[in-house]
C-alpha cells in the first residue's frame, strides 16, 4: 500500500463493484463510456512498464478477473484499455485496465 495513492485508498475502502482474490472492479467517476469499469490489483505496482512484478499465475488470474468482470456487466463486447506513462494518457499511477462497454465516448485518458 502507497499511503499518498488514490488507487490504494479505493482498494481500502472497500466500495468495490466487484472483489477478487487480490484484484477489485470499481466504477470510473469520469465514465468515458455507457459502461467504465476499472480493474486494480490491490497491490501496488506503479504501471505496466512493472507488469514481470506478478507471477504467472497472479498476472493470468488479473487477465481472467478482467474478462469475468465484463461478462458480469453483461458486456460481450467491449474495450481493454491500458494507458502507460503519462504520455500514453496515464493520471493515476497503480496499474489498470479499463473496460468499457456499450455506447462509447472517446478513449481515456
Ligand atoms: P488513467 O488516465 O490513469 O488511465 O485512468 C485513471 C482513471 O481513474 C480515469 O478514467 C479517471 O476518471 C479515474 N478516476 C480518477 N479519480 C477517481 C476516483 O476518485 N474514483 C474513481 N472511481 N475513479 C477515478
Ligand atoms: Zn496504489
Amino acid at each position: 500500500m502507497s499511503s499518498d495513492c488514490l488507487f490504494c485508498q479505493l482498494v481500502s475502502e472497500g466500495d468495490h463493484v466487484r472483489k477478487g482474490e487480490g484484484f477489485v472492479a470499481i466504477n470510473d467517476i469520469n465514465p468515458q463510456a455507457e459502461t467504465h469499469l476499472l480493474v486494480l490489483p490491490e497491490r501496488h505496482v506503479p504501471t505496466f512498464r512493472e507488469i514481470s512484478e506478478f507471477s504467472d499465475d497472479e498476472a493470468k488470474r488479473m487477465l481472467e478477473f478482467v474478462a469475468e468482470t465484463a461478462r458480469e456487466q453483461g458486456l460481450e463486447d467491449y474495450r481493454v484499455v491500458v494507458n502507460v506513462g503519462e504520455g500514453g494518457g496515464q493520471t493515476v499511477f497503480h496499474l489498470h485496465w479499463h473496460v468499457l462497454g456499450g455506447r462509447m465516448g472517446g478513449l481515456p485518458g
